[in-house]
């Protein structure tokens, strides 16, 4: 089973992301991407993390921004 508490670090910028703290928790983006057959990476898996100040600056460069919606459920 896999631990609920780990540490994770923005893969850009180094930091320590804080996961457990929950005065000071900070969210951040979570990549797994498998690999497939039409790519050069046929059978890699590919796991990063980013955090959100690291998030901005890269979409801050996409030509299409990133499409953003309103999440209609608050849980
Ligand atoms: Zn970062």
């Amino acid at each position: 089973m896999e631990k609920k508490v780990y540490e994770v670090y923005c893969n850009s910028c180094g930091k320590k992301i804080e996961t457990t703290d929950s005065t000071k928790r900070e969210d951040y983006i979570s990549i797994k991407k498998e690999w497939g057959y039409f790519s050069n990476k046929d059978g890699q898996i590919h796991i990063f993390h980013i955090c959100e100040s690291c998030y901005d600056t890269w979409t801050g460069q996409f030509r299409i921004p990133v499409k953003v919606e309103e999440q209609t459920e608050l849980l």
